[in-house]
């Protein structure tokens, strides 16, 4: 089916309820048949739902709905995209190991490689940028991943990921990709070579700003019983989880249960079932918000390309941006409704802009109904030092805007009179 279907009926069988919506199982376990099947339920010989730290009925519907969308073989669903990102992490790292990574990262993640990695032993290698070329320089024995973010946020990149998977892929490690600002129905880095996608659901795909959560989803094409010394993890018998060995008991999907039974078993960042439900009625109607949030974002890039109090505007969907015709091979052409610029006036003028918006919200999110913008150097990249900062792609005057699905005009009015402030 296409992906506007999968999007709304996608994992879902109803029960002899019938009952049309997803139902919100709001239960912590399930009840065992017997000592039995207890046994074989938690030594995963069967299926079944026990305990919902690990899984949860209406949960599974979500991941089995975005399994479907990436091209993925399964799908782990967590309470956000940084619990996401982190267990994708730890998953393949170990302390001694490295992960290899473009630098054009949202803030918590650059924090997460950069700072939180090494004192858990794991080193972040960042690339000068997100060329294959300057990533391959990195991989070295000890690498356990190349990770990126399929359009970076906020810089806008579109990374190449034939070429950084063929580079991962040469090296014996996986690709694995943050494809939250694309979403699967612009972009599907699993078609691309890459061997995990991850998300945060708190995005495009809930859509509404009302929930967190993240997601994990396995391409199951990496050979991981091709390296068993580099993924001792995956083809040793698991000592935390009933000496599974996961590359041989869930050949297609060995990533998503090992992230499960070792990182959200012991650690426990679990998605509420309630959330879950609300991501769904988000993702129920992904394909025509994208298509509003992309047709307002064109006119908004425009009106901006030809305005004189706007010193420069960055918005892969103008052929001049280094990174078009890198868009149409990946995206189709599509362009996310994310845009960065800078007020004429530099620094000053660019914190006036945003101080003076009165429609748009000034807030830590993307990917809203409603229009938001932020000025990245001093929030969601506040923790980078400018040398960091220059390297995530960000300049000190950068706003971002993530285009809503108001009236354009109404859009317009409000950066109209914001730049006025500015220029005053
Ligand atoms: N990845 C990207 C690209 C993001 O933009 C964000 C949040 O903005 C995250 C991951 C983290 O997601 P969450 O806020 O759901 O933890």
């Amino acid at each position: 089916m296409h992906d506007e279907t999968i999007a709304i009926h996608g994992g879902y069988t109803p029960d002899s309820t019938r009952a049309v919506a997803v139902p919100i199982y709001q239960t912590v376990a399930h009840d065992f048949i017997d000592a039995e099947h207890a046994g074989a339920v938690l030594d995963l010989e069967v299926p079944g739902f026990h305990y919902n730290r690990l899984n949860n009925p209406t949960n599974d519907v979500l991941e089995q709905r975005l399994a479907a969308l990436e091209g993925g073989t399964g799908a782990l669903v967590v309470s956000s995209g940084m619990a996401a990102v982190s267990y994708a992490i730890l998953t393949v790292a170990t302390a001694g190991t490295n992960i290899v990574v473009a630098p054009q990262l949202y803030g918590a993640t650059y924090t997460y490689f950069a700072h939180v990695l090494p004192t858990l032993g794991i080193e972040a290698r960042f690339g000068v940028d997100d060329r294959a070329d300057s990533l391959a320089s990195l991989i070295d024995e000890n690498t356990r991943a190349v990770y990126c973010e399929s359009v970076g946020n906020p810089a806008g990149n579109v990374v190449d990921l034939e070429a950084v998977a063929e580079v991962a892929h040469v090296a014996g490690v996986p690709l694995i990709v943050d494809n939250t600002v694309a979403t699967p129905l612009m972009e599907k880095p699993l078609s691309h070579g890459a061997d995990v996608v991850v998300h945060s659901l708190t995005k495009f795909i809930g859509g509404h700003g009302t929930t967190l959560g993240g997601a994990i989803i396995d391409g199951g094409t990496f050979p991981w019983e091709e390296h068993r010394d580099r993924f001792p993890g995956f083809n040793e018998p698991e000592p935390s989880f009933h000496q599974v060995v996961f590359a041989r008991d869930f050949p297609t999907r060995p990533f998503v249960v090992r992230a499960r039974s070792v990182q959200l078993r012991n650690t426990g960042a679990t998605l509420s079932p309630l959330a879950a439900f609300q991501l769904l009625q988000g993702l129920e109607t992904l394909a025509v918000r994208l298509d509003k949030h992309e047709s307002n974002a064109r006119i908004v890039a425009e009106y901006l390309r030809d305005d004189d109090r706007v010193g420069w505007v960055s918005y892969a969907g103008f052929p001049e941006h280094p990174h078009h015709e890198l868009l149409q091979r990946y995206l189709k052409g599509r362009t996310p409704s994310i845009i960065t610029f800078g007020a004429a006036g530099g620094y000053d003028a660019s914190l006036a802009f945003f101080d003076a918006l009165q429609l748009f919200k000034r807030l830590l999110n993307l990917g809203d109904a409603k229009s938001l913008a932020i000025h990245p150097a001093s929030t969601t990249h506040r923790q980078l030092r400018p040398d960091e900062l220059a390297h995530a792609g960000i300049r000190p005057e950068t706003i971002r805007l993530s285009i809503g699905l108001e009236h354009p005009d109404d859009l317009i009015a409000d950066l109209d009179q914001a730049l006025d402030r500015a220029r005053a």
